[in-house]
């Protein structure tokens, strides 16, 4: 069954169940925070690059192919060096728990 197959009562009632699942959770947790848009959000252009700490607005952004390629008005060896990570990781690549932490600190 497709989303095109679906009948308009049958989107009513999927419809009137999330309402009531909205109502039921409300209750519950109060409802959700409403944002005063004191935090103004900086525009794109004058964010500044992760890289070379420029804004985005002096970067050449190539898009004439399907990877869109943003080029730094810095050299390569002037961008800013990456974060060392020097804890141990897991075996997922993520910091390591406290339990792997110390199964780490046996084995030395
Ligand atoms: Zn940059």
């Amino acid at each position: 069954m497709s989303r095109d197959d679906v009948t308009q009562a049958e989107e009513n009632a999927f419809v009137r169940f999330f309402e009531r699942v909205n109502r039921q959770v409300e209750k519950a947790i109060g409802s959700p925070p409403i944002s005063v848009g004191a935090e103004e959000e900086v525009p794109v252009a004058l964010r500044l690059c992760p890289l070379c700490g420029h804004q985005m607005r002096e970067h050449n952004i190539d898009e004439s192919s399907a990877n869109v390629i943003v080029h730094c008005p810095v050299p390569d060896d002037a961008r800013r060096p990456s974060p060392a990570h020097h804890e141990p990781l897991g075996e997922l690549g993520m910091p390591a728990s406290a339990h792997r932490l110390e199964k780490l600190a046996k084995r030395e």
